[in-house]
């Protein structure tokens, strides 16, 4: 179990301590909760020394955490969220359907009950679809360009905490499909990235140089996807 702590009360934040075999000392930031992991004889005098002189970083990390998590999806109506990179509205209509519909400007989400959970699973499922649509048709394009048509065996599709995509050795590509949210091009990078894998399981020069022959812009759209991926998941 950690103590939490702020043994400096000067500190204008609070902090767990998980004591563990290690030799340093170190600071973690999740969902705006700071963490130190510390060697288990370190004295309280040398933890909060070291969390002060840490605190200018951690406080510029807490709020960058929070600006994101504000930019992050609300899935209710009048709320906005990007398909294919083109902001849409959603709208939520109460009655004996249940649909979801986009248009250019509107996504309508036709409901039975207009709970935030509901909301959020017909999204996703609707989203899901969308990608399975797309992404598998533009994953088989590419390997085929790409001349690796015969080592992809199968695509996934799930909602993982962190990644845009991943491939196996086997050849199973697997997406996440949030990335329907963002612009074609910035799809297409993250189909060439993964399709690129099934030649080079790394991410040596030979596998950029790869990723370049078809997508040589490909560092604009990682950094777009750096800049932005966060908007993609929900509050929820
Ligand atoms: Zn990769």
């Amino acid at each position: 179990m950690p103590d939490i702590c702020n043994l400096n009360s000067t500190l204008p934040f609070n902090f767990d301590v998980q004591r563990q075999n290690r030799k340093s000392l170190v600071v973690y930031i999740k969902s705006g909760k700071v963490e130190v992991r510390a060697p288990r004889f370190a004295s309280g005098k040398w933890i909060n020394e070291f969390v002060s002189s840490q605190a200018d970083w951690i406080m510029g990390e807490l709020a960058r955490q929070k600006r994101q998590f504000r930019q992050r999806l609300v899935i209710a109506d009048g709320r906005e969220f990007l398909f294919l990179g083109r902001p849409r509205t959603i709208v939520v209509l109460v009655g004996p359907q249940q649909e979801v519909r986009l248009t250019r400007d509107f996504l309508f989400i036709y409901t039975r009950r207009n709970t935030p959970e509901k909301l959020e699973k017909m999204f996703n499922d609707w989203l899901k679809d969308k990608a399975m649509e797309h992404m598998t048709v533009e994953t088989l394009k590419v390997a085929r360009r790409l001349g690796l048509r015969h080592k992809l065996k199968e695509v996934k599709y799930r909602k993982t905490r962190s990644k845009w995509g991943h491939c196996c050795q086997d050849g199973t590509i697997q997406y996440n499909y949030l990335a329907m949210m963002a612009p074609r091009e910035v799809i297409n990078y993250l189909i060439v990235h993964e399709v690129s894998h099934l030649k080079h399981m790394d991410h040596s020069k030979r596998f950029w140089d790869t990723v370049a022959s078809i997508c040589p812009n490909f560092k604009r759209y990682r950094d777009w996807l750096g800049d932005n991926g966060h908007r993609f998941w929900s509050r929820a």
